[in-house]
């Protein structure tokens, strides 16, 4: 009942080629159905995206935004702009933003909000460190940053979010979580939204992130409470996301 969604983090990597590859093979694609595919590219590939993918069934998506709809703040891309320019998902809350550019969990609902007040859809990103999970901290810190985004949020708003689950220890290491360990932690956070509403839980759309591949991806999204994936690195070969679109059937 709840239509799987892969979607590809590029970071600050790809090229124009590549846009033009994913076109390619894309644009033949025999994909399993109901699926939805969003690529999420650097800002200064969206325009590139939105011509390569066009005859694909891939969405456009981007990797942050500010809060602000606009003003005196260089370097920054607002969300009323990405929606203007035809974007339907963004990234909120990576945990690369969180370490690397130091979001807080309030910065993280700010932009939540931003990102629905202008109708994007937003993946919120999730994730325990290494040190956090060896102390036992797993569900405490991934419920913590998923309750401070979102128990504001209007149940209509809810209905809007997918989140993603991206463990920060199998995030670009090649150590992928189990099925086992991502499934126990969707299921989680599944429950704790069923706690506020057990129908919008079951909407809820939950994304596996951290090291997902063509070889592991059949297996991680045959688990009950994973609905999709967010793939960084294998995202950057039109094949392998190819090949993990297709096991999403
Ligand atoms: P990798 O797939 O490279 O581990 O990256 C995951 C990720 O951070 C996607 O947002």
């Amino acid at each position: 009942m709840r239509t799987p969604l892969i979607a590809g983090n590029w970071k600050m990597n790809g090229s124009a080629e590549l846009l033009e590859a994913f076109g390619r093979l894309f644009a033949d694609a025999q994909l399993p159905t109901p699926l939805e595919i969003v690529l999420h590219p650097p800002f200064p590939y969206l325009e590139a995206a939105s011509r390569s993918l066009a005859s694909t069934p891939i969405k456009l998506g981007a990797q942050t935004l500010n809060p602000l709809h606009s003003g005196a703040h260089t370097g920054e891309v607002s969300g009323r702009m990405l929606k203007e320019f035809g974007v339907s998902y963004v990234l909120i809350g990576h945990s690369e933003r969180r370490q690397l550019y130091r979001e807080r969990d309030e910065d993280v609902y700010d932009r939540l909000l931003a990102a629905l007040s202008v109708g994007l859809q937003p993946i919120l990103c999730v994730g325990e460190t290494l040190e956090e999970r060896d102390a036992g901290r797993t569900m405490e810190v991934v419920l913590r940053q998923v309750s401070r985004a979102m128990a504001p949020l209007e149940p209509q708003q809810r209905t809007q979010l997918a989140i993603a689950y991206e463990p920060v220890w199998a995030i670009g290491t090649g150590r992928t979580a189990t099925p086992e360990q991502a499934q126990a932690v969707m299921a989680g956070i599944r429950d704790y939204q069923a706690g506020y509403n057990s129908e919008l839980a079951q909407q809820l759309r939950l994304l596996y992130g951290g090291s997902m591949n063509a070889s592991n991806a059949a297996e991680l999204l045959a688990q009950p409470d994973i609905d999709g994936g967010l793939v960084g690195g294998a995202s950057l070969k039109a094949e392998d996301f190819y090949a993990i679109c297709q096991s999403a059937g």
